[in-house]
This record gives structure tokens, C-alpha cells and sequence, in this order.
């Protein structure tokens, strides 16, 4: 074939794949736009995952009746008029795509009515031409509807997931917007069911109890605005948000939402400077529950990466990684309080209003009913010098200290200790090796077998020499020697079926401190007891075991005095 310049609809159709790739991707656009004009409630609806229709209303600044038809010409924008405005504007779009590319794949009405206009005004497009125009009352806002999207793009609807996975997508997207902008009332509804509502309180807390429920939002840390090199005054770097604590972990990554002055921004770098913060506290597989806010002047962040603005680079990417990583640690360690008696007594059991989340679809990670943190107490960041006073139940060590009285969960405790002991020794190649009088066989499964051959060496890092012997019988000719007379078959069985890859010394140690440390049950001498406490003040992260349980709870002196009526 010769070479020719394409049809103008044809460019338009290719260049609109870029902006809109699925339904969510519509969503995002035009909820985009309304937060833009500055509307305070956006109401988004979808049907049959978005390709039958999409539906989004704001009551923002309308568009004036005489630009309407402008706003679907491709690179129309009343957003900036150069590219040196990119160094000062905040606003979500730029680019001025969205509206024509849109256009180009679906059909699309629009109703607008600027304030203080005389009346709104409509128009309805159809293969990127305008295919009827005229004025409709409306109050000042926007509605945009699309409907049969990618009707004429076969190639694109062929690739589309079902309706079900479609509209989880938009609900992911909707949901992102809602936590990044509390102070606007989002309702999204899907098929005609309404699946998101949420205030507009302005509160986070708000917006997190409505997109992950209740028991989630109870155990979120609030993350105090920190400003970071605010030397130069303009510059700074403000980080804020909410925070899971470590007992609410999740076996998905997506319950992490990063936002750049407020856009939603795909990150790995920073996903994983968030994950790190949780270093040493969520349990291994597990992800963590964040809303990060980042804010910083435009000029330090370029959106404009790709069309759909979900990728940012950072002019100083290092300065902003650890601004993230210290602002969260932070949060954590001292705001993560000793749960008091109080309130793990009045725990509830199953909360009526928690529900499942809308995303992501099926919700993997089991968060574990937990007592909720109190962002205002003081900072415990290490523990107070513990007096042991003697054992409950053979299960519990009772203490008292400054703040009055602790009681120590034995087994937690001990698997914390040893938790940090072990991987501190593994670290060093320490780790102390108790070789067996008779070396033992054991026989495995064909996974665990292919599990044991390949990790072999690391085994023996950690103390257990072990060799193949016969086709499923292994020999085990020593193991650490912190199992020595205990269960360190049970270890064995529990690391191998961990599977490897990824996190998997974490298991390792995570079981190893399980399995060598005291029980419950296990009746402890004075002097055990008062080792373990001096133990537990020492190690880096006291309050919480590795599998992320509380190892201790606190009864203060107030709470006693109001108990026994002395206040
Ligand atoms: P961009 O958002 O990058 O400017 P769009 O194609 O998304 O480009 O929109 C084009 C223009 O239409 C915007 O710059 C804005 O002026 C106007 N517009 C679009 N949607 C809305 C809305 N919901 N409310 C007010 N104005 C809007
Ligand atoms: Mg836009």
C-alpha cells in the first residue's frame, strides 16, 4: 500500500486508545473533570460494566453553552495554555483528551449550565460528530452520559473482562477519588444498585469506613501532616493520610492508595517505601491497609508521563521516598499503642456494619477483629520498665509498671523475642546448630520435596542439615539449636509448606520463633518470667508478635481508680 496520511477519525481512534482503554478508564476521566470544576457532590452510575452506559453528574462550574462543542475538540482545554503552567497548576487534567477521545470510541450527551449562565445547554455526539445540539434547563453542573462504548472498536470490546470485572474497576476508581477528596460526596452506583456512598464530611475517617468498612477504618492510624525541607518555604514536601495498623494486614496489594497533590498515582517505588515502613510488623504475605497523601509544588512532579496521568516522576524521587517511609514508620511505631483492657473487652465480636469491601473484588486478606488504637495516647514507642508480679493461669505473666498494670501474653511474647533474637543471629551466621544423636528420616510430599531440595542451603543457614535420602525420605542431621526437645518436626512440615519464593526467611523465622517459644499452659519460674520481661523491654518492636498479635495489654492507674470508684 502507498503511504497516506490517515482519515482524522481514524486518528482519533487510535490516539483515544491511549486515554481510554476500558470503562473504568471513562470513569476516571470524567469524574476527573468534575472535581476539576470544583463540584462538591459527583454522582457516578454504570451499567452492564460501563459499556452500556456511564453516567457522571457534578454540580461544579458547568462549561459555558458557547464552549460546549470546544470541549470534544482534541487538545481543548481551559486548564493551562502552556506547557510552563504545568509548573504551577494543581488541576487533574491537562491535557485536554479526555472529552474527544471519549467521543471518538462511544456515544456521548452532554447537559452543562455554567452558573449565571442564562440556560444550559446539550448536545449529543455520535462517532466524534456532533449529532444534535440544543439549550435544557439544568441547575449550574454537568452531566455526561456515554453510552455503547467501543461499539465501533471490535478489536477493544473483544479484550474487555465481564461486566462484573468491568464494574469492579470502576468501583476501584470511584473509590480511589473518594478517599483522595473526603470534602466531596461521591455515590456510585452500578446496575441500578447503589454500591459506594460517602458523606463529604471532609473527614478521611469518613471515606475509609465507606470503601473498606467500618472495622477497617477503626484500626487506621491517622498520619500527621509532616512537612519535610521546608527551608526554602515553597518547596516542602507535606505528607499525610491514614495509616492500617499492622493487625489489620492484607493478603492484596491493593488496599494501598497512593495520591500526588491528590491525583491517583500508580508508584512502585513509593508502594514500596510504604511497604518497608511495615517492616517487622505485618505478618510475612501480608499488605498493607494506607491512604498516603503526597503534597508538593507541581514543579516537583511531572504527571504529564502518559496520557492517563497515573504515572508521576519526582524530581528528587529519593527526598520523597523517605519523606513517605519516615512519615509512616513513624505513625506506626508511636501511635501503635498497648491495647487497654477496656476496650479489648469491649471488642465486638462481628461489627453489623462491616462488610466487604468493593475492591478488590474478592476480598483475600482476613483482617482479624482487633481492639482499636487510640490516635490520641502517648507515644509508646519502647516499654516501660516491667515488675513482675507473678503468672496467670499459667498462660499470662502480670506486671506493673509506672502506668500500672500489664499483663503479658507469655507465648507472644517469647515468639517476639525470638523472632528479632533469630534474625539478628541469622544475620551474623550465629545461629547455634544441635546436631541429633541419630540422625532422623522423614518423608514428605512431592511439593515439599521439591520445596526442600531447592532451598537446602538457606535451611542450613538457619541451623537444619538436612540430605536427600531415598526418593521422598529426607535425613535431618541437625536443627537449631533453639528446638532442641521441641516440635521441630512440626517446624519442618509448616516452613516447607510455606512454599519459597518471596518473603520466605521471613516464614522461616516467623515459624521458628513459634515453634521454640514457651506455650501457653507452660507454668514459668519467677526468674523465667523476670528474664522474659527484661527480654521484651529490650527488643525493637515490644508491642506486637510476629504474627502480629498483641503481646501485652494495659490496665492503667485511672482506669483502676474508676473501677474501684477511689476517682
Ligand atoms: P482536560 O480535562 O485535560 O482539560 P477534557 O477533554 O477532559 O480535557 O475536558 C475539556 C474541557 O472541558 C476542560 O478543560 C473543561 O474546561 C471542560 N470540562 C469538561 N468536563 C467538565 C465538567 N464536568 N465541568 C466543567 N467543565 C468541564
Ligand atoms: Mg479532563
Amino acid at each position: 500500500m502507498p503511504i497516506k496520511v490517515l482519515e482524522p477519525k481514524v486518528i482519533s481512534q487510535i490516539a483515544a486508545g491511549e486515554v481510554v482503554e476500558r470503562p473504568a478508564s471513562v470513569v476516571k476521566e470524567l469524574v476527573e473533570n468534575s472535581l476539576d470544576s470544583g463540584a462538591t457532590q459527583i454522582s457516578v452510575e454504570a451499567r452492564g460494566g460501563g459499556v452500556s452506559l456511564i453516567r457522571v453528574i457534578d454540580n461544579g462550574s458547568g462549561i459555558p453553552a458557547e464552549e460546549a462543542e470546544l470541549a470534544f475538540g482534541r487538545y481543548a482545554t481551559s486548564k493551562i495554555t502552556g506547557l510552563d503552567d504545568l509548573e504551577s497548576i494543581l488541576s487533574l487534567g491537562f491535557r485536554g483528551e479526555a472529552l474527544a477521545s471519549i467521543a471518538a470510541v462511544a456515544e456521548v450527551e452532554l447537559t452543562t449550565c455554567a452558573a449565571g449562565g442564562p440556560t444550559g445547554a446539550y448536545l449529543a455526539l455520535k462517532g466524534g460528530e456532533v449529532a444534535s445540539r440544543g439549550s435544557r434547563g439544568r441547575s449550574p453542573g454537568t452531566t455526561v452520559s456515554v453510552s455503547n462504548l467501543f461499539r465501533e472498536v471490535p478489536a477493544r470490546l473483544k479484550f474487555l473482562k465481564s461486566p462484573a470485572t468491568e464494574a469492579s474497576h470502576i468501583a476501584n476508581i470511584v473509590s480511589r477519588y473518594a478517599l483522595a477528596f473526603p470534602e466531596v460526596r461521591f455515590t456510585l452506583s452500578l446496575d441500578g444498585r447503589v454500591t459506594l456512598r460517602t458523606p463529604g464530611s471532609g473527614q478521611l475517617a469518613d471515606s475509609v469506613a465507606d470503601v473498606y468498612g467500618l472495622e477497617v477504618a477503626r484500626n487506621m492510624l491517622e498520619v500527621k501532616a509532616q512537612v519535610w525541607d521546608g527551608g526554602a518555604g515553597d518547596s516542602a514536601l507535606t505528607v499525610s493520610g491514614m495509616v492500617g495498623s499492622p493487625k489489620i494486614g492484607r493478603s492484596s496489594r491493593d488496599y494501598l492508595s497512593i495520591f500526588v497533590n491528590r491525583r491517583w498515582v500508580r508508584h512502585r517505588a513509593l508502594a514500596w517505601a510504604v511497604e518497608e515502613a511495615y517492616h517487622g510488623l505485618l505478618m510475612t504475605g501480608k499488605h498493607p491497609v494506607a491512604v498516603v497523601n503526597l503534597a508538593l509544588p507541581p514543579r516537583e512532579v511531572d504527571a504529564n508521563v502518559h496520557p492517563t496521568k497515573t504515572e508521576v516522576r519526582f524530581r528528587d524521587e529519593p527526598a520523597v521516598f523517605g519523606a513517605v517511609q519516615r512519615a509512616v514508620r513513624r505513625t506506626l511505631v508511636e501511635l501503635s499503642p498497648v491495647p487497654r483492657i477496656s476496650e479489648v473487652a469491649s471488642r465486638p465480636s462481628a461489627s453489623p456494619a462491616s462488610r466487604p469491601p468493593l475492591w478488590p473484588p474478592a476480598a483475600s486478606g482476613g483482617g482479624v477483629a482487633s481492639p482499636a488504637p487510640q490516635a490520641s495516647q502517648t507515644p509508646a514507642l519502647s516499654l516501660p520498665v516491667l515488675r513482675v508480679v507473678g503468672q496467670l493461669l499459667g498462660s499470662y505473666i502480670i506486671a506493673e509498671g509506672p502506668g500500672g498494670l500489664y499483663l503479658i501474653d507469655q507465648h507472644a511474647a517469647h515468639e517476639r523475642i525470638l523472632f528479632e533474637q533469630i534474625k539478628e543471629k541469622r544475620s551474623r551466621r550465629e545461629i547455634e546448630v544441635q546436631t541429633l544423636l541419630e540422625a532422623a528420616p522423614f518423608e514428605v510430599t512431592p511439593r515439599q520435596a521439591e520445596v526442600l531440595e531447592s532451598h537446602l542451603e538457606k535451611l542450613s543457614e538457619f541451623g537444619f542439615a538436612i540430605e536427600p535420602f531415598g526418593e521422598r525420605t529426607f535425613l535431618v542431621r541437625s536443627v537449631p539449636a533453639l528446638l532442641t526437645g521441641r516440635d521441630w518436626l512440626g517446624a519442618i512440615r509448616e516452613i516447607l509448606d510455606a512454599g519459597g519464593g518471596e518473603g520466605w526467611e521471613e516464614k522461616l523465622a516467623v515459624s521458628l520463633a513459634c515453634h521454640s517459644a514457651v506455650r501457653a499452659g507452660q507454668v514459668l519460674t519467677d526468674d523465667e518470667m523476670r528474664e522474659m520481661v527484661r527480654k521484651l523491654e529490650q527488643v525493637s518492636l515490644p508491642h506486637t508478635c510476629p504474627h502480629g498479635r498483641p503481646t501485652l495489654i494495659h490496665l492503667s492507674l485511672e482506669q483502676l481508680e474508676r473501677e474501684f470508684g477511689r476517682s
